[in-house]
C-alpha cells in the first residue's frame, strides 16, 4: 500500500489548489480524480478574490497567460429596464479588482497539470469507493478496474458534487435553500453592450423575479447562457430543457435582443438540486473543501471562490499541523469558512426574496461607501470583518433595504 502525506479526493479547483499549496511546501500528495480531464463542469465566472488565492499559491501568472476573458464586474438588468453595473474597481481598496470568465474544462486542467508539474501524483479515471476513517485508508478503483489502497496522514475531500466523504461517513444534511434548477448552453455571435461592460457577467431578471439568466462571455464571440429557476417554475412549462431554454431566452426582453442572431454551439444541459450542506467540515484525519462542504447557489458566482479559499485554507492548516502546531479545526477552518458562506447565504436569500434587487436598482445606491461595501462582497471579499456586510450580513442587508426602498 502506498503512503502519502495527503490524499486528495477530486481534481477540481479545490483539490488541485490544495495539492499545489502542499507541494509548494514539499509534502507528498496523491490526487485521485474519477473522470478524464479535460472534463466539463458548470461554473465559469470567477471573482477577484480568486486572483488573490491564485497569487498566494503562485498560479496567477499562469492563469493570466492562459488568455481567459477578463471580467471587470457584473451587470444586473430586469424587465422594467432597471440596470445596475457593478465595477469591481469600485471596491474597498482591495488589490485585485478584476477576474476571469473561464471555460472550466481548460481552467481546471491548468490547475490539475500544474499540481502534477510541482510533483503531486495525479490519477485520472480512478474513483474513490471507500474510506477507513480509523486507519486513514482510501480505497479506489483505477482505470483498469483494479482496486488499490492509499494511506495518508490527512485526507482532503474535494469531490464536489460527488460528495464522497459526506456520503460514506453520513455527514450529509439538507440545505436551507429551496431546490432550484439550471438549464444552460453555450452560444456564439450574441450582440453585446458596447459601453465597456462586454466582458462582464450579465444577469437578466425574468418576469417578476420568476427566474434569472446568466450571460457569461467566454471570448469575444462565445457566451455561456444559463437559466436558474425554482423546480415549480420549470415544471409549469410543458416541455423539455431545450424547449424551456428557447422559450425563456425568446421571451425575456433583454435576452431576445442579445441572442436574436446567436446560434447554440452545444446541447442544452440541466442540473438540479445542487444546494447541499454537511453536519461537519472536518474529522480527526480528514477535511472537506469546495462543494463537498456546503454549496449555496450560482447567483453570485461564489462557488469557485469558496472552493479555492477552502482548498488553500485547508492546505495551510495541514502544513501547520505537520510542522507541529496544534490546529483548532472548528475555529480556524470551519468557523472561518462559515463567515464567507454566511455572507453569501444572506445575499442569496435577499436575491430570491427581492430585497437585493430593490437595493441594487435603487437610485440612491451610488458609488459611496455603501456601494463599495456591496461591490467588495460581490468581488468575493467576504472575510473582511471590519465591514458591516461581513460581520452582520443579515442586519446590514435589512438596514440598507429599509433605507433604500
Ligand atoms: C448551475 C450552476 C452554476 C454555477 N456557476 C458558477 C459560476 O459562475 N462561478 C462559480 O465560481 N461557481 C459556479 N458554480 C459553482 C461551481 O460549479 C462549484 O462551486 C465548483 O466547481 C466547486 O469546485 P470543487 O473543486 O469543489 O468541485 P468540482 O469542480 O465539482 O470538482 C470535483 C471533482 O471531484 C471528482 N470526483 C467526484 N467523485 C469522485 C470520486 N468518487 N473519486 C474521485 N473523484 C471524484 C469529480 O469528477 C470532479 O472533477 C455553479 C454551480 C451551479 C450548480
Amino acid at each position: 500500500m502506498k503512503m502519502y502525506d495527503v490524499v486528495i479526493i477530486g481534481g477540481g479547483p479545490a483539490g488541485s489548489i490544495a495539492a499545489i499549496q502542499l507541494r509548494n511546501s514539499g509534502y507528498s500528495v496523491k490526487v485521485i480524480e474519477k473522470l478524464k480531464f479535460p472534463r466539463f463542469v458548470i461554473g465559469e465566472s470567477l471573482l477577484p478574490r480568486c486572483n488573490e488565492l491564485l497569487e498566494e499559491v503562485g498560479m496567477l501568472n499562469i492563469v493570466e497567460d492562459a488568455g481567459f476573458q477578463l471580467k471587470g464586474g457584473v451587470t444586473f438588468e430586469n424587465e422594467e429596464n432597471n440596470r445596475k453595473v457593478i465595477h469591481f474597481t469600485e471596491n474597498l481598496g482591495q488589490k485585485h479588482n478584476s477576474s476571469f470568465q473561464v471555460r472550466r474544462e481548460i481552467f481546471d486542467k491548468l490547475l490539475f497539470d500544474n499540481a502534477e508539474k510541482l510533483g503531486a501524483s495525479m490519477s485520472m479515471e480512478t474513483e474513490v469507493i471507500a474510506f477507513d476513517e480509523n486507519k486513514n485508508i482510501v480505497t479506489v478503483v483505477n482505470s483498469k478496474g483494479e482496486e488499490e489502497k492509499y494511506q495518508a496522514k490527512k485526507v482532503i475531500d474535494a469531490s464536489g458534487y460527488g460528495r464522497v466523504l459526506p456520503r460514506l461517513l453520513n455527514l450529509e444534511t439538507h440545505s436551507s435553500l429551496s431546490s432550484r434548477r439550471a438549464i444552460f448552453c453555450r452560444v456564439q455571435n450574441d450582440s453585446r453592450d458596447t459601453d465597456g461592460t462586454d466582458g462582464y457577467i450579465t444577469v437578466y431578471v425574468v418576469g417578476d423575479n420568476d427566474a434569472w439568466i446568466w450571460n457569461i462571455p467566454l471570448s469575444s464571440t462565445e457566451t455561456s447562457v444559463g437559466i436558474v429557476c425554482s423546480e415549480e417554475y420549470f415544471q409549469s412549462f410543458d416541455g423539455d430543457e431545450t424547449g424551456f431554454w428557447n422559450h425563456v431566452v425568446e421571451n425575456n426582453s433583454h435576452a431576445k435582443v442579445r441572442y436574436a442572431n446567436a446560434t447554440k454551439i452545444n446541447d442544452v444541459g440541466m442540473i438540479g438540486g445542487y444546494s447541499s450542506d454537511v453536519t461537519t467540515m472536518f474529522g480527526a484525519n480528514f477535511v472537506l473543501v469546495g462543494n463537498a462542504t456546503e454549496f449555496l447557489d450560482p447567483i453570485f458566482s461564489s462557488g469557485v471562490t469558496l472552493a479555492l479559499e477552502s482548498g488553500v485554507k485547508a492546505a495551510n492548516l495541514i502544513i501547520e499541523e505537520f510542522k507541529g502546531k496544534e490546529v483548532d479545526w472548528k475555529c480556524e477552518y470551519e468557523d472561518y469558512m462559515m463567515i464567507g458562506i454566511n455572507v453569501f447565504r444572506e445575499y442569496v436569500n435577499a436575491w430570491y426574496d427581492g430585497r437585493l434587487q430593490t437595493i441594487l436598482f435603487s437610485d440612491k445606491l451610488t458609488a459611496d461607501k455603501i456601494e463599495r461595501k456591496v461591490v467588495s462582497v460581490l468581488s468575493g471579499y467576504v472575510w473582511d470583518e471590519s465591514q458591516m456586510f461581513v460581520h452582520s450580513p443579515k442586519e446590514a442587508l435589512e438596514r440598507i433595504y429599509h433605507l433604500l426602498k
